[in-house]
C-alpha cells in the first residue's frame, strides 16, 4: 500500500469507528498476500476481527452491568453430584429461548445445592448472547426499596429493574417480605410479565411461600404471575459447599451415635 492510500484507509477506519481493524490490518494484508486469499476472504477476515472485538467489548460491558457476585459457568457445574437436576433441562435453559419468550425460571432447593451457581451460569450464557442481565439478592432488593421509599424513588427504581432482559433475583425466602416489599415485588413481576424474564432462586418450596409474605393474597398473585409461563427446577440433594467438610469427616461426629466407653 502506498503511504497515502494507507493513511486514507486508516482515516476512514477512524471515521467509521472501526477500532479493531487498524491493529490487525497490516498482519491480515500480509497473510492475504502470502496465502493468496481472494478479496472476499480478506474482507471476511477484516470484518470478523472487528465483529469479534465488538462482541468481547459488549460481553465485558454487560458483565460489569450485571453485578454478578461471582462468575460461574455450566461447564463448571458437576451434574453427577446433583442427580435431581436433569442436565438436558439446564442445557435447554442455557439456549436462552425462555428469555426470547419472557418466561421465568425458578430454581428451588436447600442451601448449597447450586442454585446461585446455575442462575449465574445462565446469566453468563445470556450475556454471551448479548442479552442484558441484572443480578440482585432479595435481601439487597429490600434494602434498596426501603431507601428508595424514603427518597421517593420507587417508580424510578421499578422502571430501572424492568430494563434488563433477564433479572436474577437470588435468595428469596431467607427473609420475610413486609407489605411494601411484597407490593413492590408484585408490581415488578406484573410489569415484567411475559416481557422480561426472571430467574428466581429460593430455599422454600411453593407451599412454604406463605411464610415469606405477610400478605397471602399478594403472595398468591406474585406466584401466579411468576409461574404462569415458567420452568421450575427442584433441586433435592446435598450441599456442595459442605461436601469437602463431609469428606474430611467434620460432620461425622454429628451424625454418628456417640461411642460407648
Ligand atoms: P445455593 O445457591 O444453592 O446455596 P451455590 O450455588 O452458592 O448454592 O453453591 C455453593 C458453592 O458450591 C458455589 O461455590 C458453587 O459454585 C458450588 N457448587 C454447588 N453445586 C455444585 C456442583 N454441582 N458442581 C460444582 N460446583 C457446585
Ligand atoms: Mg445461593
Amino acid at each position: 500500500m502506498t503511504d497515502l492510500l494507507y493513511q486514507r484507509v486508516q482515516a476512514s477506519l477512524g471515521r467509521l469507528k472501526l477500532a479493531r481493524i487498524p491493529d490487525c490490518l497490516d498482519r491480515l494484508a500480509e497473510d492475504a498476500a502470502k496465502h493468496n486469499w481472494t478479496y472476499l476472504d480478506f474482507l471476511d477476515r477484516v470484518l470478523e476481527a472487528e465483529v469479534s472485538a465488538r462482541h468481547e467489548r459488549d460481553v465485558a460491558m454487560k458483565t460489569k452491568l450485571a453485578h454478578l457476585p461471582f462468575l460461574k459457568t455450566l461447564d463448571e457445574f458437576d451434574f453427577t453430584f446433583q442427580p435431581s437436576i436433569q442436565e438436558r433441562q439446564i442445557r435447554e435453559l442455557a439456549t436462552l429461548r425462555f428469555v426470547a419468550h419472557g418466561e421465568n425460571v425458578l430454581l428451588l432447593g436447600p442451601p448449597g445445592v447450586g442454585k446461585t451457581h446455575l442462575a449465574i451460569a445462565l446469566g453468563v450464557a445470556a450475556i454471551a448472547q448479548s442479552i442484558s442481565v441484572y443480578f440482585l439478592t432479595v435481601g439487597d432488593l429490600l434494602d434498596m426499596l426501603h431507601r428508595d421509599a424514603k427518597e421517593d424513588r420507587l417508580t424510578h427504581r421499578l422502571a430501572a429493574l424492568c430494563k434488563p432482559k433477564l433479572l436474577i433475583l437470588d435468595e428469596m425466602g431467607y427473609f420475610p417480605l413486609d407489605r411494601l416489599a411484597a407490593q413492590f415485588l408484585f408490581q415488578l413481576v406484573s410489569r415484567r410479565y411475559l416481557k422480561g424474564s426472571i430467574i428466581l432462586t429460593s430455599n422454600k418450596s411453593y407451599g412454604e411461600w406463605g411464610d415469606i409474605f405477610a400478605d397471602q393474597v399478594l403472595a398468591a398473585a406474585i406466584l401466579d404471575r411468576l409461574l404462569h409461563v415458567s420452568t421450575t427446577v427442584n433441586i433435592r440433594g446435598q450441599s456442595y459447599r459442605l461436601r469437602e467438610k463431609r469428606k474430611a469427616g467434620v460432620f461425622h461426629e454429628l451424625n454418628e451415635p456417640p461411642k460407648e466407653g
